[in-house]
């Protein structure tokens, strides 16, 4: 994770906490669903064994309240026909007697039919008021089966009324005839079946149809409107095939249990499964208890619910919380703050564990930024910051700035020149002790809060004027110049150390700290390749202004419209003084601004690859001169100046193979003279190149050498023929005893590896003289000539020849060149 995304984490704050509180809760729920839906079932099932059961039990206490009820229906009707005065009625069949005895008996005991059967088993009387008539068919159906018993019972229909019979023999002694006795099984006797057992019965004809088969009930009517059909009840084969109705009848749903009751002599009704009882119970008060108990479960769910989630929100904020800390702190590491100590160390668990390792990580962490900050931005040599401390600095000195008016500050590069033949001639810990000696020099000039003095790499230094503007800027430059006018010395050794000084500033240069930078060194580099000493930075100095381009098209113009010249400068061997050579140098003959230094424009031809074209176009101009140079007594070679890119073109020697073809010129006629640097951009390349150009029998020549960063072993590896000692040496050498002795070694050097020498730069007699002494083998300088426009060249040296002859006429042939210049 990217610690700069604080938002990432803030989004889903909520997500892990949520997902413990969520899945914790939901396992609850399945849990308690789980126990839900087993205790349901066995309610159910419970409640269906249970009313089963007492459904059974309702049963026998409904056959014992009957068969209680016949017993004493017997008794009263076996007193009855015991009465000695009803015996001798019947007997006497006074008819008037019997029936007012049966009445009165009847009445007394509260049967409602009480009546006389002969022995024939037919209706001989019947009590007042009764249907004797139906009575009479009872009779017939009932009496036989009953005879057989001694006390027979039996339940019947009179007149759709279910009654119960008892039948007794009356005897005197022989049997004279027999009492029957009927009670109707009414709503008093379900009433009290009621009562003493709290079920509900209901006496039904099933030979009725619909709600009239309904004969007598402890429900209301209403309640068998709709009676339910097996399979709406769900009750399921455990109740027993008695159990076969279910009613549902004001909200609650009564389970009914079938009680067919015994009739003598077979069917009432004639087929239809005879007179039933039904008894009812509740299954809703069967499972009230259980309903309860399940509330209260659920209640208990709903109070798990809310505890649960309280507790795991509190165990999952337990965790979270101190996880977002930990989150929140290593965001601070990432923002690169390490003062803050981690929190939750205390803890004792595995997030104490965590946070106890990321503090140790923080502070391990802390202590390793703090060396590489030191690594990262200090030079060790020098005890100087460093480039990233300095561009650091010039970021923080412009973010201070920015409210100031007018905002300004300025960047003073310097590049210390010839700095790598010094290492090379003199030895690394010298080059050291020089630039420690540099360091201490440039510590003087950051004067002001802020200012800062940094090496930024190898030989070159800048210093911040964190409150300069341009004017303060070149003057601080110029003061550097100043103190570098007095060379260093250690113990007996001194040296002569010259810088290229760079100058920029912002606002006015440059919108932010890097470009400041870059400007002020390209300013720098300006001021090096001009030799110049301090270059304040013009956009015209920069290849990436939009001036480049339209300098560009300036320069393909000058060269289409031959505004481009060609200057020679003669070489002299210096053993006969015998101007044997010369360098082309282009100049520009500028239709308003006259003529134009190649370092105005070189550079830029350089950077847009242009100069590959002007290269061309020097050397088909030397090529085309190169005959009228030529005497019998006196060869001149012409030395061309090569770019880097020409070296990585690997067509160009082919190219100028076409251009000695053409004017009919020997390579060896020509001299490449080529920077180190140039060299070194792309080293395979251009030795690839340098071998071909070998090969034709080109001289080739290293330019400026001494300002760059070759070695002379390295450059002995090239295929060249020749070192050309930087001016910057040449020039100083009689003033500079430093700048002598390298002079001197190069040239030893130099004829070690088998190279020749060629001094350029050659300003005076004195140094003409000295490089003669020294065995040098060509100069070049303004003592001898300064550069001329090409078609001159052959008369100068008419006049350079003549003067020779001349002192050599006064002097002899053994004395040196005392030229009074030209
Ligand atoms: P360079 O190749 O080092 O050329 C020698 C420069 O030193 C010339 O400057 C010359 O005028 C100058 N010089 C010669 N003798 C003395 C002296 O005694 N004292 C001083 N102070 N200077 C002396 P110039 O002609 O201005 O050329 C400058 C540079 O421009 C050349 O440096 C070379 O790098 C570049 N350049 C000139 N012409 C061409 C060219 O045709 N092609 C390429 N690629 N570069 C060129
Ligand atoms: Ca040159
Ligand atoms: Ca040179």
């Amino acid at each position: 994770m990217s610690l700069g995304q604080p938002g990432k984490l803030g989004k889903s704050k909520w997500g892990f906490a949520a997902r413990i509180v969520a899945l914790s809760l939901a396992l609850f729920l399945l849990v308690q669903a789980a126990v839900f839906g087993i205790v349901r079932a066995t309610i159910e099932r419970t409640a269906r064994q249970q009313i089963a059961a007492e459904l059974q039990v309702d049963e026998r206490v409904w056959r014992r309240l009957l068969d209680q009820n016949a017993q004493k229906l017997a008794q009263a009707a076996r007193l009855l026909a015991g009465d000695f005065g009803f015996r001798t009625a019947v007997s006497s069949g006074d008819l008037q007697t019997i029936r007012s005895v049966l009445d009165n008996h009847g009445a007394r005991i509260g049967a409602t039919v009480t009546a006389l059967i002969d022995s024939q088993l037919a209706l001989q009387a019947a009590g007042e008021g009764q249907d004797s008539q139906a009575l009479a068919a009872l009779v017939g159906q009932i009496a036989v089966p009953m005879s057989r018993q001694s006390a027979g019972s039996q339940i019947a229909l009179l007149n759709q009324v279910p009654y119960q019979f008892v039948q007794v023999p009356v005897r005197a002694p022989v049997l004279i005839g027999w009492v029957l006795m009927g009670f109707p099984i009414g709503q008093a006797l379900l009433d009290d079946m009621r009562a003493l057992s709290g079920v509900h019965v209901a006496i039904y004809n099933p030979a009725n149809a619909g709600p009239a088969a309904v004969l007598a009930s402890t429900l209301p009517a209403a309640a068998f409107d709709a009676p339910q059909s097996k399979a709406v009840s769900g009750f399921g084969p455990e109740l027993g095939p008695e159990l076969g109705l279910a009613l549902k009848f004001d909200g609650d749903t009564l389970v009914g249990r079938h009680v067919k009751l015994e009739v003598v002599g077979g069917r009432l009704d004639g087929g239809k499964g005879g007179l039933q009882t039904l008894l009812l119970r509740s299954f809703t008060d069967v499972v009230a208890p259980f309903r309860q108990a399940q509330s209260a479960l659920a209640w208990i769910t709903a109070l798990g619910v809310v505890l649960f989630g309280l507790g795991s929100v509190f165990l999952a904020r337990r965790i979270t919380t101190p996880l977002r800390d930990l989150v929140r702190a290593s965001e601070k590491l990432g923002r690169g703050d390490y003062q803050t100590a981690m929190q939750h160390t205390q803890r004792r668990d595995e997030i104490g564990d965590l946070a106890v390792a990321f503090d140790a990580m923080r502070v391990n962490i802390s202590a390793q930024q703090a060396e590489i900050r030191q690594l990262a931005y200090w030079d060790r040599l020098t005890g100087l910051p460093n480039r990233a401390r300095f561009r650091d600095a010039v970021q923080q000195a412009i973010a201070d700035q920015a409210a100031t008016t007018p905002p300004t500050l300025a960047v003073v590069v310097l590049d210390l020149d010839r700095f790598k033949l010094i290492n090379d001639v003199l030895g690394y810990a010298f080059g050291d002790r020089v630039l420690e000696a540099v360091a201490k020099r440039l510590a003087v000039f950051a004067t002001q809060p802020g200012d800062l003095v940094a090496r930024l790499g190898g030989n070159s230094f800048a210093v911040l004027l964190a409150h300069g503007d341009l004017p303060q800027a070149l003057h601080v430059a110029a003061q550097i110049a100043q103190s570098f006018e007095a060379p260093l010395a250690f113990g007996d050794q001194t040296i002569d150390v010259t810088a290229a000084i760079g100058v920029a500033g912002w606002p006015a240069h440059a919108p932010d700290a890097d470009t400041l930078l870059s400007r002020s060194e390209v300013a720098m580099y300006s001021a090096k390749s001009r030799t110049t000493g301090i270059q304040l930075y013009d956009s015209a100095l920069d290849s990436s202004s939009s001036q480049t381009l339209s300098l560009l098209s300036e320069l393909r113009h000058a060269l289409e419209h031959h505004e481009l010249r060609l200057f020679l400068q003669p070489k002299i061997g210096l053993p006969h003084s015998n101007p044997n050579a010369a360098e082309a140098l282009v100049r520009w003959q500028h239709p308003t601004r006259g003529l134009v230094p190649p370092l105005e424009f070189i550079p830029f031809a350089e950077q847009t690859g242009f100069v590959r074209l002007l290269t061309l176009w020097v050397f088909n101009e030397a090529a085309s001169l190169w005959h009228g140079l030529q005497t019998p007594e006196q060869a001149v070679q012409v030395a061309i100046n090569l770019s880097t890119r020409d070296l990585l073109d690997v067509d160009f020697p082919a190219k100028l193979d076409l251009i000695l073809q053409r004017h009919q010129v020997p390579a060896s006629g020509m001299c490449l003279e080529i920077t180190e640097s140039a060299i070194m951009d792309d080293p395979l390349r251009a030795l690839a190149t340098l071998n071909k150009l070998h090969e034709r029998g080109f001289k080739l020549s290293i330019d400026d050498f001494g300002t760059g960063y070759s070695s002379l072993a390295y450059l002995k590896r090239l295929p060249v023929n020749q070192l050309k000692i930087d001016k910057s040496f040449v020039m100083a050498m009689e003033r500079v005893p430093g700048d002598a002795m390298i002079v001197r070694s190069t040239i030893d050097l130099a004829h070690n590896l088998g190279l020749t020498v060629v001094a350029e730069g050659v300003e005076n007699a004195a140094i003409y003289n000295a490089l003669k002494q020294l065995g040098c083998d060509e100069g070049q300088g303004y003592f001898i000539s300064k550069p001329m426009p090409a078609e001159r060249f052959v008369a100068w040296r008419r006049k350079w020849n003549d003067k020779l002859d001349a002192n050599r006429r006064d002097y002899g042939q053994s004395v040196p060149m005392p030229l009074s210049g030209n």
